[in-house]
C-alpha cells in the first residue's frame, strides 16, 4: 500500500502523517456529475478511507463530454452505480458507499459521520441544502459553481462564513444547463475543490476558509475573494431552517422560522 503513495507521502505538506489523516477520513459527494467525479475520482487516487457519494440521476448521452466515470456503455444506468463501480476498480482499499436519491431525500443516511460535505451539483436549491445541513451536522462544506469556461470555489464553515452570509436565496447563478460548460473548467474547479478539501483534511482548514477562489479560463485569471461571516446570517448566525425542515417525516429540532 505504501509503494502506490509514494510520490505524496514526500510532499512536505502530507508525509506519513498526512497520508494516515486522509485514509481516516470520510467525505460526502453530493452529486456526480462532472464536477462531483472529478473530486471523487482524485480523492479516491489520494487515499481518502470513505467515501460517500449521492446522485439520483441516469446517465445520459450529453453527459459524456465531460463527466469522465461514465463511457456510451454506461447510459441509461445510475450514476452513483456506475461511479462506485469505478471508484472501487481506482482503489479497491478505499470504502466507498452510494445512495441513489436527491440529497433532500437521503441526506440522514449519508452526511452524519462525515468530515466535509463537497458540492458536485449544478443547483443552487440543492446548495441551499447542503448548506443547511452543514450547519445543522456542524460539518464543514465545500462550494464549486462552474459555466462555460468559469467558475469557482469556497470552504464554508457551520461557524461561517456559509452560503446565506454572501449569497441571497434568490439568486439565480448561470448553470451549465443554460451557459454549456468546456469540461476542463469543469475538472479544473474540481481540482481546486479537491485540493480545498485535502488541505482541510490534513488540518490547515484554517488558511482555506472563506478563500473563494474564482477562475477564469478564457482570460487565464485567478484571484482570491475573502468571505467574512456575516454577524446577522439567519442560517449560521440565528439557526433559521427552512429547508430541512419542509420535508416529510423530519424529526429534528429546528428552531428559529
Ligand atoms: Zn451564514
Amino acid at each position: 500500500m505504501r509503494e502506490r503513495f509514494l510520490r505524496q507521502i514526500i510532499l512536505k505538506g502530507v508525509g506519513e502523517g498526512g497520508q494516515e489523516k486522509l485514509f481516516s477520513s470520510k467525505v460526502l459527494v453530493v452529486g456526480a456529475g462532472a464536477t462531483g467525479c472529478a473530486q471523487a475520482e482524485v480523492l479516491a487516487r489520494m487515499g481518502v478511507g470513505e467515501i460517500r457519494i449521492v446522485d439520483p440521476d441516469t446517465v445520459e448521452e450529453s453527459n459524456l463530454h465531460r463527466q469522465f466515470c461514465y463511457s456510451d456503455e454506461d447510459l441509461g444506468a445510475f450514476k452513483v452505480e456506475r461511479a462506485l463501480k469505478r471508484l472501487e476498480k481506482i482503489h479497491p482499499h478505499i470504502k466507498v458507499l452510494g445512495a441513489l436519491g436527491r440529497i433532500e431525500e437521503v441526506w440522514r443516511d449519508v452526511a452524519p459521520g462525515v468530515d466535509i460535505i463537497l458540492d458536485g451539483t449544478d443547483c443552487m436549491s440543492a446548495r441551499e441544502f447542503i448548506n443547511e445541513v452543514s450547519v445543522h451536522l456542524s460539518i464543514p462544506w465545500i462550494f464549486t459553481g462552474v459555466a462555460g469556461s468559469f467558475g469557482q470555489s469556497v470552504l464554508l464553515s457551520p461557524d461561517g462564513p456559509c452560503l446565506r452570509c454572501f449569497m441571497e436565496e434568490s439568486i439565480t447563478p448561470l448553470t451549465c444547463d443554460t451557459e454549456g460548460v468546456y469540461p476542463t473548467a469543469a475538472v479544473a474547479l474540481s481540482m481546486v475543490a479537491a485540493h480545498t478539501a485535502v488541505k482541510y483534511l490534513l488540518g490547515r482548514g484554517k488558511e482555506e476558509l472563506g478563500v473563494m477562489k474564482v477562475l477564469d479560463m478564457e482570460h487565464w485569471t485567478l484571484s482570491r475573494v475573502k468571505i467574512n461571516p456575516w454577524r446577522e446570517c439567519s442560517l449560521h448566525a440565528k439557526r433559521r431552517f427552512r429547508r430541512i425542515s419542509s420535508f416529510k417525516g423530519d424529526d429534528i429540532n429546528i428552531e428559529g422560522g
